[in-house]
């Protein structure tokens, strides 16, 4: 998965795209908590990309506060009323499947035990906007947010006017309720590896960009390349690009043995930022024709720039679960030698 994504983004195949990480992240929180029946109803769907899905989490007043989400699950017969609103919903409209993070139970001082996660099926719409009314009434609404960059995926605002969702697309059944937080983390881990393998496919485009365009324009005489300043830059970007594929696939290896959901924050954290330095460094290598659209490394830059907001923006990786993770090591460890 790490190697597809590098390669997609790198452009390696034609034009610049990416495996979108909403499959992995609703996989592995099937595979945390899902039932057996949701696990063989999804999985093999979500695997071949019959299905596309996406995930609503985010809302207007809580992006970072996971724990707070409010978008409210309110039991009826043989299912739930989603009510409320999300946002950056991406793929919101072109998905037949929407991984809702939902608050269950009404007490908000329970926190994050008050939530849930349910997937919600719905017709796929082309476009920026839509509107979905089930059978029973429900309604719900979408429409895309203009972005600066990442214009081949649509992020959506959704509105829940009373949507229905049966039990059995609880996450986990009825031993799921309350436990849509430890799922969402579950799933983001996913997210977060392959967001790092998206920043360094940004940043090996970036670097052979920046390669090529040192050896063709000349300034001052010279090709720009012939410069010592523009070598140590060049040798700089290597650098960084080898140490964070490196560190991407140790990661990768120890996800694949079950652990390390705290590394895959750890290196999202210096991929995404190191990607926002590499893609400068090679827009800058380019002067003015960087900041032209028609050349590629325009589109990097701003395409680098997300990387450390979404899936977890960086200073909450940081606290929450980086700087968290060593405390309480550290404090367990303490515990331990006393
Ligand atoms: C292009 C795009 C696609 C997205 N796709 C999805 C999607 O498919 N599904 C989905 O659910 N969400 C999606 N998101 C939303 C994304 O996950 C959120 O933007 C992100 O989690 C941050 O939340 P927020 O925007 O509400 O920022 P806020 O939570 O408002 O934070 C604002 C800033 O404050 C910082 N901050 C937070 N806490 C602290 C603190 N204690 N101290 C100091 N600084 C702090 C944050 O790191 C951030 O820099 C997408 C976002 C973008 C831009």
């Amino acid at each position: 998965m790490i190697v597809v994504t590098e390669e997609l983004t790198r452009g390696s195949l034609g034009a610049a795209g990416s495996l979108i990480t909403r499959p992995e992240i609703l996989s592995k929180a099937l595979l945390k908590g899902g039932t057996e029946e949701q696990k063989e109803k999804w999985l093999p769907q979500l695997a071949s990309g019959d299905l596309l899905c996406a995930v609503a989490v985010t809302e207007p007043n809580y992006g970072s506060d996971v724990a707070n989400m409010r978008l409210k699950a309110t039991k009826t017969e043989g299912g739930w009323l989603l009510n409320g609103a999300k946002t950056w919903c991406t793929f919101g409209g072109k998905a037949g499947v929407l991984l809702i993070l939902a608050r269950t139970n009404p007490d908000i001082s329970v926190g994050h035990r008050g939530l849930s996660m349910f997937l919600l099926e719905k017709p796929s719409y082309p476009g920026h906007a839509f509107e979905f009314t089930q059978e029973g009434g429900g309604k719900l609404s979408g429409k895309a947010i203009s972005t600066i960059g990442y214009r081949g995926m649509h992020s959506f605002d959704l509105f829940f006017d009373n949507v229905f969702v049966p039990d059995e697309n609880m996450l986990g059944g009825p031993e799921g309720e309350g436990k849509g937080f430890y799922f969402t983390m579950a799933g983001f881990a996913g997210g977060r590896i392959q967001t790092a393998a998206r920043a360094i496919g940004i940043m090996q485009a970036a670097y052979e960009r920046a390669l090529s365009y040192a050896q063709e324009r000349v300034v001052f005489g010279y090709p720009i390349g012939d410069y010592q300043l523009t070598q140590v830059k060049l040798a700089r970007m290597a650098t960084y690009l080898a140490v964070s594929r490196q560190f991407t696939y140790s990661v990768g290896r120890l996800m694949d043995r079950g652990e390390g959901d705290m590394e895959a924050s750890l290196v999202k954290f210096f991929t995404c930022k190191t990607a926002e330095w590499v893609t400068r460094e090679a827009l800058q290598i380019h002067g003015g024709m960087g900041y032209a659209e028609e050349m590629p490394v325009s589109r990097y830059f701003i395409d680098a720039r997300v990387l450390s907001i979404f899936e977890g923006a960086e200073e909450t990786l940081a606290l929450k679960v980086i700087a968290r993770s060593l405390v309480d090591n550290a404090k367990a460890k303490t515990e331990v030698e006393v």
